[in-house]
């Protein structure tokens, strides 16, 4: 990973005061050229090498992990100081250079098909002047009169199409340009996606566009994300861009995402410009933008961005800039590629609005997990179409780097994130003898001397037992709809905490009816509505109670992976961390997590008690193994099955087999069921490996794990409550 502190060390210029201001309007290459210390070969070769790396890493966080750490606006600096440094140090250039390449989204886990036409990037610039350098370029060799094509840049991630015979057949994404992954059952799942196209269309063609997730539906998710401690996304852009590669495209379906179409490469059919080609898709079912305008000149290309960069704000989706492209097929013809882009077209990049406004005061909050977090309050401000009150801080690094007095004026922007960013100072403002703020040593909750372990860029509270936001915090967190769906709110384990009831999860089963009656307000019907909830969580599902025990790092997705590998909790309490790594998407620091949190006696102890009550400790129900009719086998699973994945893992779990992510020469067998991974099928042949399919694999199994859905239900049957 790049050294986030030399990333941001970049960026630093451009939050210093009236920098800022010029920085906005002034060309990103004028800058480099004007701000740049002069270097000589050595330095600049160990500068090459650093942006080199850091846009690497960069470039993975953002295409792959959906999660980018710095703004698309220092990554595009980057790579023009890159592009810079190479140009006047040509000695150093190499072909693999991130300058010469298309990032790419290329995930394990999809199969990856080849584009008929390589699908390149457009080249950007968040420079007017850029533009105008583009414009002037087409007019000086493109002798005949020609148009642009205006276009809005949607902000999601790009989608390619085919349509043969009127019906959507494949769904790549960019991938690397040259290959992308076959993402076309979710595409399916897109509700503006047409399967069926009505109207003259061609045989056979193919057609490009984004994939976007609307503002609202953006919001929903990360609260839902929130809710369940999940790391929010970024920005509606990455939600789009890691929910077009959900594994389920059932799930796909509730996340509300919504395409738009912008090219057919011109290769693929006869039209005499882009134009037509695009109202031909409409007429043809396929959702095109309405938003684009046929300019003649740069004046009117700069009315388009001009009325766009206002309007844009009112749109229920995120645009980050214009395209302009040449409309006249036989001119784009002209002009060609280069080997990343076409040169008949530019992107012009609007820069992320913000705001500038006072801090009234800075709160540390305590989460659940002990982790202390600056959050600023501030002079309430607009900003994209709501009132900012607040704004986090992130850490005392980031305070540290953004240099935070007392009383700053500072600039606000909103990634998408649900609680606005601090990005910068405005130094000019800063009072006379205003003093930084210090970081609390103690515990702002409960006065324990705060710790950070050597690589975390967080504060922690270590009195996980006795620090009382914590507590309430974990409590709320088991309680919560995605975990146990108990129902209570914040006021309730409120009282809980204040009179003594609850501490932990455990004493919740062990309350009375009368002891709820002492909550104020609480009469019979709210406690026995209470008894009934708790009751019911008895059956709630053995991952839900993984998830719910609020190990750290495990959010839902990982307690469903955790669960189905082990089966069991014995099973997990006892893995080391090796069989830990074995698990699917279970990295390091999540195989640690889970490793320490079963060694430590009180949460063993906190274990047993919920045993005790009656929750769900096991996927098969009953605890330890069904059967050992797998013992020593490892098994991977591919394709769909009459039962859900996770309930085949379960039964190969419950029936002592080992959950196995990826085929070696090791694997007993791969379990297939309708459409396998072709890669694993083709891994499976080369090392021969035995393929078996859903019924003989049942017919492995003693009868009564067959009907796992069935057992489950008898067992899980609520016990009878014996404490009140
Ligand atoms: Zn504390």
């Amino acid at each position: 990973m790049a050294n986030l502190q030399q990333i941001h060390g970049i960026a630093k210029p451009l939050y210093l005061g009236i920098f800022k201001e010029i920085m906005y309007l002034c060309s990103l290459r004028a800058y480099t050229r004007a701000h740049a210390p002069k270097m000589d070969k050595e330095q600049a070769k160990n500068r090459i090498d650093f942006l080199r790396a850091s846009l690497r890493e960069n470039s993975r966080l953002y295409y792959v992990e959906n999660a980018p750490v710095i703004s698309d606006y220092e990554f595009d600096m980057q790579m023009h100081e890159l592009e810079s440094l190479e140009a006047e140090y040509p000695q150093f250039d190499s072909e693999d250079s991130p300058t010469h390449k298309v990032g790419s989204d290329l995930e394990k886990g999809f199969v990856q098909r080849p584009h008929r036409y390589p699908m390149l990037s457009l080249a950007n610039t968040y420079s007017i002047e850029e533009v105008e350098e583009f414009a002037a370029r087409a007019e000086k060799s493109l002798e005949k009169g020609f148009t642009y094509s205006c276009e809005l840049k949607f902000d999601g991630t790009a989608i390619c199409l085919s349509y043969r015979n009127g019906m959507l057949v494949q769904a790549l994404t960019r991938g690397d340009g040259v290959v992308g992954d076959d993402v076309t059952a979710n595409a399916r799942r897109i509700s503006n996606i047409p399967l069926r196209l009505h109207g003259d269309y061609p045989a056979e063609f193919e057609i490009r566009g984004e994939v976007l997730m609307p503002y609202e539906a953006f919001d929903n998710l990360n609260r839902e994300r929130e809710e369940q401690e999940e790391a929010p996304f970024a920005n509606p852009r990455n939600a789009a861009s890691g929910s077009l590669k959900l594994i389920d495209p059932q799930e796909v379906s509730h996340r509300g995402l919504w395409c738009t179409l912008y090219h057919i490469p011109a290769q693929s059919l006869s039209f005499s410009s882009h134009d037509e080609a695009l109202n031909a898709a409409a007429s043809w079912g396929l959702p095109v933008s309405s938003d684009r305008r046929i300019c003649h000149n740069i004046s009117e290309i700069r009315e388009y961005i001009d009325y766009w960069d206002v309007q844009r704000k009112f749109l229920p989706y995120a645009t980050d800039g214009i395209v302009i492209k040449i409309n006249e097929m036989e001119y784009q013809r002209a002009l060609g590629y280069t080997s990343k882009s076409p040169r008949w077209a530019v992107a012009y990049k609007f820069k992320a609005e913000q705001a500038c406004t006072p801090i009234l005061s800075i709160d540390y909050q305590v989460g659940r997990t002990g982790a202390v977090t600056p959050v600023a309050n501030l002079e309430p401000v607009q900003l994209s179409g709501t009132v900012v009150k607040r704004a986090t801080l992130v850490n005392a690094d980031q305070m540290e780097m953004l240099d935070i007095h007392e009383g700053d004026w500072v600039y606000v922007e909103k990634g998408g994130e649900i609680i606005p960013k601090i990005t910068g100072v405005e130094e000019s403002k800063r009072a006379p003898g205003a003093v930084k703020p210090s970081f609390p040593a103690v515990c702002p909750d409960c006065g324990t001397p705060l710790v950070r372990a050597e690589d975390e860029a967080k504060w922690f509270c270590p009195n996980k037992d006795g620090c009382p936001m914590q507590i309430k915090g974990e409590l709320l967190h088991f309680m919560s709809r995605k975990a146990m769906n108990i129902l209570a709110g914040e006021m309730t384990v409120e009282q809980l905490y204040n009179l003594g009831l609850a501490r932990t999860p455990a004493d919740l089963y062990d309350l009375s009816v009368n002891q709820l009656l002492c909550l104020e307000g609480w009469k019979e019907r709210s406690a026995m509505r209470f008894r009934k909830s708790l009751e019911e969580s008895r059956s709630v599902s053995f991952e839900r109670v993984l998830f719910a025990l609020g190990i750290r790092f495990v959010g839902e997705t990982t307690a469903k992976e955790l669960a189905a590998h082990f089966g069991n909790i014995d099973a997990l309490e006892a893995a080391d961390l090796q069989s830990l790594l074995e698990v699917p998407d279970i990295g390091e620091v999540i195989a640690e997590s889970v490793y320490s949190y079963f060694r430590n006696p009180e949460h063993l102890a906190q274990i047993e008690r919920l045993k005790a009550a009656g929750l769900q400790f096991s996927s098969s129900s009953t605890g330890a193994a069904v059967s050992d009719a797998l013992a020593g086998m490892s098994i991977v699973v591919s394709g769909t099955f009459s039962v859900s994945r996770d309930e085949i893992k379960a039964m190969i779990s419950a029936n002592g087999g080992k959950n196995s992510g990826s085929v070696s020469a090791k694997t007993s067998f791969l379990l297939a069921g309708e459409k396998p991974g072709p890669e694993k099928l083709r891994k499976c042949e080369s090392l021969g490996v035995r393929i078996i399919g859903e019924e003989e694999f049942r017919s492995m199994l003693p009868a009564a794990s067959g009907t796992l859905a069935e057992t489950a239900v008898k067992d899980t049957e609520p016990q009878q409550l014996t404490l009140f």
